[in-house]
């Protein structure tokens, strides 16, 4: 099924000053794309999800296309600055070979003299993949020597690496201060669709949060305050708020330390005329665990020792009117603990009806990428973000240290 796309985003040349892949010459020249090959595997080496392989493709075949010297480069999982097989990007290798159509060549490091030696024997279109550079521990420290190594090995450097962006590393910083340096097709269209569509977005504007803690969505709520048309909150955080309204909410999650926060934020969100949101009833249960009794009650009345742990009908009747008119929507946290089938009708709810309205709609990375494709409809959604920590970086209106360090585009 085709990706559905009510409108566009903002086109990059507004929003970044950095130069992207389409502007550099790269025939004949040896490229260094980073990517995000961290991809899930299973005690077999399989690999159970290649969403992340398959959306640096576009830019993978660009350079292809272009006749340049691709070197592939990512890490996988946290082998901690040491060699351990478990963390090899061989299976990665071999399904790329496979999604190209053409081959791959492997190397078993991602520096030094046997690195550069097949380097130099590369030809026009061909295409290398490095080991997990992590396996080095300059990596992570973003250390010079080792991104001197890297940088090495190329003449461009090109940043396709959403889900790293927000990390200052070696392959992300510290080769890009030394080489001219890009952003990728994929990057791109994160920074298009997460700052583009903040900064100028199709009104009526909607957020949805959801997710455990008020806490790790603060800077959101802070950026957006005066942005969006609506706000609507669930899942874990929405007790939070609820709790600092007055109301008891039983053992359900609560952050004594954000109550403040939380009543500060839903005043000023009133104050500017933004529709405020939350559950107004709710799944609860003595425990999280599969098969525990569960009932449904209004947010009003939750009993002490019970804990909410989904969002009730009544709530996802009630979001799902609020997005009816919406033009723009922004979608970051499931609306329970969705993971367990007894508190996951609220978040697939809301995912449907996400995935009904007439809007751009945008897909937070991470858990409400998963609630999506497991509610099934991930194809009718606009854009699903490749990045949990650096998609909610460019929500909060923050620079991302990967893209900070890339060449800016001069001023015509
Ligand atoms: P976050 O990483 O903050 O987006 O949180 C995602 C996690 O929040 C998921 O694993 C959910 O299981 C969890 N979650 C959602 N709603 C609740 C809730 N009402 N109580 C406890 N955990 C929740």
């Amino acid at each position: 099924m085709a990706r559905k796309n009510n409108g566009n985003p903002a086109p990059i040349k507004d929003i970044l000053n950095k130069l992207t892949i389409e502007e550099l010459n790269i025939k004949g020249k040896r490229v260094f794309i980073r990517a995000d090959f961290n991809v899930p595997l299973d005690d077999n080496l399989s690999i159970t999800d290649d969403r992340r392989i398959r959306s640096t493709l576009p830019t993978i075949d660009y350079a292809i296309d272009e006749g340049a010297k691709v070197i592939l480069a990512s890490h996988l999982g946290r082998p901690k600055g040491k060699v351990d097989p478990r963390f090899t990007l061989a299976p990665v290798a071999k399904r790329l070979q496979r999604l190209l159509g053409k081959e791959v060549i492997f190397v078993q490091d991602c520096i030094g003299l046997q690195v550069e030696s097949i380097v130099s024997k590369m030809k026009e279109g061909d295409v290398l993949l490095l080991e997990n550079l992590r396996f080095h521990p300059g990596e992570e420290k973003n250390d010079g020597e080792f991104a001197k190594a890297l940088a090495k090995l190329a003449d461009y450097f090109v940043n396709d690496a959403f889900g790293a962006a927000h990390r200052a590393h070696a392959s992300t910083v510290g080769i890009a201060r030394i080489l001219p340096s890009a952003v990728g097709f994929l990057l791109r269209k994160e920074i298009e669709y997460l700052k583009g569509t903040v900064q100028n977005p199709v009104r009526p504007f909607v957020a949805i949060l959801g997710g455990a803690k008020v806490s790790g969505k603060i800077g959101v709520l802070e950026n957006l305050v005066d942005k969006v048309d609506k706000v609507i909150v669930g899942g874990g955080m929405a007790y939070t708020f609820i709790k600092a309204m007055g109301y008891e909410v039983g053992d359900s999650l609560v952050e004594t330390e954000m109550l403040e926060f939380a009543e500060m934020i839903r005043r000023k969100l009133i104050k500017n005329n933004v529709k405020f949101y939350l559950p107004v009833d709710s799944v609860i249960a003595q425990s999280i665990e599969a098969g525990s009794e569960t009932k449904l009650v209004t947010t009003q009345e939750i009993p002490k020792g019970w804990r909410a742990l989904d969002i009730g009908p009544a709530s996802a009747k009630l979001f799902s009117e609020a997005i009816q008119d919406a033009k723009t929507i922004i979608w970051n946290g499931p609306m329970g603990v969705f993971e367990m089938d007894a508190f996951s009708r609220g978040t697939f709810a809301i995912a449907r009806s996400v995935s009904d309205a007439y809007a751009l709609t945008i897909v937070g990375g991470g858990d409400t990428d998963l609630a999506v494709h497991r509610a099934g409809v991930s194809d009718s959604i606009s854009f699903i973000s490749t990045g949990g920590g650096a998609s909610l970086q460019l929500l909060e209106g923050k620079e991302l240290p990967g893209i900070a360090a890339l060449t800016d585009r001069k001023e015509e």
